[in-house]
């Protein structure tokens, strides 16, 4: 049975060593918690690093046995391994990157290459539990480049990867050398998940400008894969906050708090210590509100929590110091004997105290500079069971994309933020009450179980039709059954599409010439008298004449308009109008005028506009202005407006490759028919092809054709075994040792 395999930096156990024993606790985290309905059941396992270093061979066995009765795989790291890959290029590299903050980011060869390695030492945990068909789960940007590792171990499991933090702009991203082969590690995935759309967005720009490909409602073709990429917005685990801020032992906390505290109003803050938080803002904003508004003095206190983290790297030892100096500062300036300005705690903090602080406080105020998602904001919200209070979010978290009822706050702009704090405690409570019940119905509905439902749910789908295709795949077996079935017929045509099935697609349309190889195999095909073959393409006719005229072939040209049997001339399929095309191409030419690197390809009965040299994003721009544009000049007209690969076609409706395939089945007996194609244009042929032919679709889009092949190196390969003396077989390489 297929199995189901978590994999994250970090296995969600909490490993001690007590008196010289190993405990193990539980993580508290909401991912443990969301996933923790998935890796617990059956075979279903959990790869990660357990947190601790563990030399000797005896303890890795005891905690890998401990582990495993959990469901659990552990991948030891040395503590160097650690340090240069997490400490080092993790949280010093792709942490400031991914938050913009490049100023604090270290590119270091060194540091990439222990990156590399950790990667590969999870590859190989991957690799000693995973089989064929499973699928696997990675987790976030400690492991960007094990997708496409496990891909190269296990072509045939389902890869899904979530990212945690944000997905910076393509202008941030690019910055990093490495930023080519990071990209090509998560494209090893099948399906890639951020928290929001501008995530997501930055994520597509970068496969566009860095690997040249483009997407389609976030679907990604790399030629051999569909690889999908939507945005999941993480949740809470909602009902234990709110059963927490529920609990005696939560309203226990708060009678103890408030005894301490007064009356006086709270603000909440809670973070880790890091630069992305925002944590000196937040306070000089508090520090201008007392300024500014100084009726609230000795009224409202800040509840900064801050918990330690990375405190080995300099500029979180200085982010300490500046935290420490500013609420130094306020306190001074504005403390009094019965009221403390701001209360700053830098430790964690136990869950029920936590919801004793949430419960307590009027003002939640989280303010990140950057966040990939911030749950503080959502356990603030699921918290307030009256429902009163007020929540204060940067708009600079992801989770702003969901609570639009907070007050929504730019967290570089510090007089906002102190307005935001008057607003905060100035709503009225019928309007506090009305916003949190909005957020409070969110929350619920997106919460964990729900991120972790959709997300899988969508991996799983993605399986079930990787499954569908794969039994379409022609592997060795079903070869072999085809060449036969070649050797023992006699009469045979083969439509061969061109672009995308005998070459790969180059940035010139020109440069796909026939290479010596693809010459080759086409002369062998041709020199069999039992072959017809029928190249079908939509290119015109006067270049597949220049480059295919001299062989004794047949031509179909501009998908079917243009039609040739060998050692005869050009005829065109109907009786076809081009009078339009002066109108269409005058309209073609002023979107060339307005888009540099965009040109006009003239056929005989169509126009190509194509937009493959122009800047990315605004020849997609241009595409959607013009094919509205021709779609309306072009419907008196009986024309077709087509969207294909970096080019808009303007064609006679009346016109298709499967009409014009239709006359070579009509005029021609066969006993076998092989058609091969690799885009929508070829689905027409596929579609006119008597049940016993060989469709053969390349690429891994559903498809009309009974089989798939991966590349146009696979078609190349097949058509050269089908070519082969029946009975020899390729011997490359075998006889050299
Ligand atoms: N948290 C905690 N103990 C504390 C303070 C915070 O367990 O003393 C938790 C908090 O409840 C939240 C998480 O730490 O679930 C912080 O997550 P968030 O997404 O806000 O920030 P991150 O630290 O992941 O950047």
């Amino acid at each position: 049975m297929s199995k189901t395999i978590i994999i994250s930096n970090r296995l969600p156990v909490k490993i001690q060593k007590e008196g010289g024993e190993l405990t193990y606790k539980p993580s508290e985290g909401g991912l443990a918690t969301g996933l923790g309905s998935i890796y617990k059941e059956g075979d279903n396992v959990w790869i990660g690093w357990p947190g601790l270093y563990l030399k000797k061979k005896e303890d890795k066995d005891r905690v890998e046995k401990d582990l495993n009765k959990e469901n659990m795989h552990p991948v030891f790291l040395s503590e160097q391994l650690i340090k240069d890959y997490y400490e080092g290029f993790s949280n010093e590299t792709l942490w400031p990157i991914f938050h913009y903050f490049m100023q604090y980011a270290h590119y270091d060869q060194r540091l990439y290459e222990a990156y590399v390695e950790a990667n590969q030492r999870f590859c190989e945990q991957v690799a000693r539990v995973a089989n064929p068909g499973d699928t696997i789960w990675v987790h976030d940007y400690q492991l960007l480049l094990l997708p496409q590792m496990v891909r190269d171990k296990l072509p045939n499991v389902s890869i899904g990867f979530f990212q945690h933090i944000p997905f910076p702009s393509f202008e941030v991203f690019r910055m990093m050398p490495w930023r080519r082969a990071l990209l090509n590690g998560m494209l090893g995935a099948d399906l890639i998940g951020f928290h929001t759309y501008d995530d997501m967005r930055h994520f597509l720009s970068s496969v566009s400008r860095l690997a040249g490909i483009s997407n389609s409602d976030g679907k990604v073709n790399n030629g051999k894969r569909v690889i999908e990429v939507d945005s999941f917005p993480m949740g809470i685990d909602y009902d234990k906050y709110a059963s927490s801020a529920a609990s005696p032992k939560t309203i226990d906390h708060e009678i103890r708090f408030r005894t301490s505290l007064g009356d006086t109003k709270l603000i909440i803050s809670i973070d880790r210590l890091d630069y992305s938080k925002g944590l000196p803002k937040r306070l000089e904003a508090f520090e201008s509100f007392l300024n500014r508004y100084q009726e609230y003095r000795g009224k409202v206190s800040l509840i900064m929590i801050v918990v330690p983290s990375r405190s080995n790297v300099i500029q979180y030892q200085e982010l300490k110091e500046e935290v420490d100096l500013l609420v130094g500062r306020i306190n001074g300036q504005f403390g009094r004997l019965n009221w403390t300005p701001v209360h700053y705690f830098y430790r964690s903090f136990q869950l029920e105290s936590l919801s004793a602080f949430y419960r307590m406080a009027h003002v939640g105020m989280v303010t990140p500079m950057r966040d990939g998602m911030n749950l503080v904001c959502k356990e603030f919200i699921a918290s307030k069971l009256d429902q009163k209070g007020v929540l204060i979010l940067s708009e600079m978290a992801g989770a702003s994309k969901e609570l639009s009822e907070a007050i929504l706050i730019n967290p570089n702009d510090v007089n906002q933020m102190v307005e935001a704090i008057r607003e905060a405690l100035t709503m009225p409570e019928d309007e506090q009450i009305r916003h949190i019940q909005i957020m409070q119905g969110s929350i619920k509905k997106y919460n964990i179980h729900h991120w972790v439902k959709m997300f899988m749910g969508r991996l799983n789908a993605i399986k079930n039709n990787q499954d569908a295709l794969a039994t379409k795949n022609i592997d060795h077996e079903a070869l072999t059954a085809l060449k036969k079935d070649y050797d023992s017929n006699k009469k045979r045509l083969l439509f061969l599409d061109y672009d995308g099935t005998l070459t790969g697609f180059r940035t010139n349309p020109q440069q796909s010439k026939p290479d010596i190889e693809l010459l080759g195999i086409i002369e062998n095909l041709i020199s069999d008298p039992n072959n017809r073959l029928i190249i079908i393409s939509g290119r015109d006719k006067t270049t597949l004449e220049s480059w295919l005229g001299h062989f004794d072939l047949d031509i179909i040209a501009e998908h079917g308009v243009w039609l040739k049997e060998k050692g005869q001339g050009w005829h065109t399929l109907e009786n076809l109008d081009s009078k339009w095309k002066k109108q269409i191409k005058t309209v073609l030419e002023q979107y060339v005028d307005r888009t540099p690197g965009s040109f006009i390809e003239e056929k005989d009965y169509s126009l190509v506009w194509h937009y493959r040299k122009v800047e990315t994003g605004l020849g997609e721009l241009r595409t959607r202005e013009l094919a509205s544009h021709l779609k309306y000049l072009a419907s008196n007209k009986n024309l077709l407006v087509l969207e294909g690969d970096m080019v808009v076609e303007i064609k006679s409706a009346l016109v298709n490759k499967g009409k014009a395939a239709q006359k070579w089945l009509q005029k021609f007996d066969s006993d076998m028919i092989i058609a091969i194609g690799d885009d929508w244009t070829d689905e027409d042929t596929f579609k006119v092809m008597p049940d016993t032919a060989y469709t053969i679709k390349v690429g891994s889009t559903s498809s009309a054709a009974k089989f798939n092949v991966d590349s146009h190196k696979e078609v190349r390969a097949l058509l050269k075994k089908l070519s082969e003396k029946p009975g020899t077989s390729s011997r490359k390489g075998k006889s050299r040792k």
